[in-house]
């Protein structure tokens, strides 16, 4: 039997804001792209708390092929350190008109068209369901050569950790084993993340 495939957002849902004053240099708008990405990568949907790299903007349509959309805002990403490094200049087409070239291409995460692209199966490794989310898997950003599976369940075991803080006073000697069993997994799965670079 099947088990069901989860979103690559988890629960956060990606939606960039309309009307946005313009601001240059684009850098100017990393607090508000921020927000609305959900402080999570908009690739890989990293949370900012797994890693202590600091989280980039990326240009979805790369800006060697539209310099006019360097500061727009409907073509900026909240991406982790490895996916701006991994997509760098990558557009298949060659052409800032073109998404799609014989399967190939990129996919906007804050359109809705990302969930039907990609998925995580139940370990949380990136799944591509189409031509152009295998392309996103295998070229576009390497998922299934990076540990998206120990990301993921790195970001379960935060999400336990602050569980247990918000009633840590009332934690039972048992219950205050388990956290600090989680505390010393997320170390070493963390540990793991960064000799990965991510
Ligand atoms: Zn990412």
């Amino acid at each position: 039997m099947r088990n069901k495939n989860l979103r690559v957002h988890g629960i956060t849902k990606i939606s960039r804001r309309i009307d946005v004053e313009h601001m240059h240099p684009y850098g100017k708008y990393l607090g508000i792209l921020r927000e609305d990405f959900g402080h999570i990568c908009g690739y890989c949907g990293k949370s900012e708390v797994v890693t202590k790299n600091a989280f980039e903007i990326d240009h979805f349509v790369p800006t060697r092929l539209a310099p006019e959309k360097e500061d727009d805002y409907s073509n900026l990403v909240y991406a982790c350190y490895e996916c701006n490094r991994k997509k760098t200049g990558k557009w298949p087409s060659g052409d800032k008109n073109i998404q799609f070239v014989d399967g190939k291409g990129f996919v906007d995460p804050a359109t809705d068209e990302y969930d039907k692209n990609l998925e995580r199966d139940e370990d949380g490794n990136m799944v591509g369901k189409t031509s152009a989310g295998k392309y996103m898997v295998e070229i576009g950003f390497e998922f299934n050569k990076r540990p998206m599976k120990e990301i993921y369940k790195a970001m379960l075991l935060i999400e336990k950790k602050h569980q247990l803080e918000e009633k840590i006073k009332t934690l039972s000697g048992e219950e205050q084993q388990q956290y600090m069993e989680f505390s010393i997994a997320l170390e070493q799965f963390q540990q793991t993340l960064f000799e990965n670079k991510e």
